[in-house]
């Protein structure tokens, strides 16, 4: 479903990406570790075009960007990078909810208004989608009513209402409180085990484990090691080795 080749990317001087490569099939998680700066966030927002790479290859279904060879028509390329976006929905570190909005309201906004769809029928998809994540019955409180956990869980039901074929999700847990983490990485475990496609940034490495079908260990701009949850427990690379004592 995912495919990534030749992604590069530079801040200024700063080489971040130099040749990041991966697939993905339907229905997986896969799971980006590696040391701090290593550009995790970056191919994350790469596959979403938050980033624009440099250069490199995205492919979501069949919706793809080749950043080597961009459309010379702007408005062709703006078209193929929409048609990419849509594949995707993000979820970010902090969940920038609409504070002024229900809960339900700010799952049925993108739906409504970037898809078109009826608000009937988005409303009865975002009761679906809370329930889901463990919140039936807080449709009509407001952000600022709920949790730290609480809140990124809608974050996340609010991603999954755009109907993507593809859920990243931006170290999800890393700006809760400690006792809120568990939670939210429970409905990130139950929603894989529906089927949904995955791509994680995360620094819980044994939550990763339990999840992670394909592990991608990202440094100095490329994956020094990818293979499947094994390589958490048994890395080959020294690199991997090396992060997994310190963070273990
Ligand atoms: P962390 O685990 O600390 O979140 P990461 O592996 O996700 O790190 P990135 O956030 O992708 O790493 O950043 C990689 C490098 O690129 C860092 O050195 C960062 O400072 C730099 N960087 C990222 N975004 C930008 C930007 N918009 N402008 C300039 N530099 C950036």
């Amino acid at each position: 479903l995912i495919e990534v080749e030749g992604l590069r990317k530079s801040f200024g001087d700063t080489e971040v990406l130099k040749d990041v490569g991966f697939a993905a099939d339907a229905g997986t998680c896969t799971v980006l570790l590696g040391p701090s700066g290593s550009g995790k966030t970056t191919v994350l927002r790469s596959l979403n075009v938050l980033e624009t790479p440099d250069g490199g290859l995205v492919r979501i279904g069949a919706a793809s960007v080749d950043f080597d060879n961009p459309s010379p028509l702007k408005s062709a390329r703006r078209t193929e990078v929409a048609a990419l976006r849509a594949r995707s929905g993000m979820v970010f570190q902090a969940h920038h909810l609409f504070p002024h909005k229900t809960v339900i309201g700010n799952l049925v906004e993108g739906p409504i208004q970037v898809q078109g769809r009826d608000r009937a029928e988005a409303e009865a998809d975002a009761r679906v989608l809370l329930e889901q994540v463990g919140l039936a019955g807080r449709e009509t409180a407001y952000p600022a009513e709920l949790s730290g956990g609480q809140q990124q869980r809608v974050g996340i039901a609010r991603a999954l209402a755009l109907k993507p074929d593809v859920v990243l999700l931006d170290e999800p847990t890393s700006a809760l409180d400690p006792e809120l983490v568990g939670e939210v990485l429970a409905v990130i475990r139950d929603l894989s085990e529906q089927g949904w496609t995955m791509v994680i940034v995360t620094h819980e490495v044994r939550f990763a484990q339990d999840v992670a079908d394909q592990v991608l260990f990202l440094h100095d701009g490329v994956v020094a090691e990818r293979g499947g949850a094994e390589v958490l427990t048994d890395p080959r690379e020294e690199r991997t080795q090396q992060f997994l004592r310190r963070v273990l």
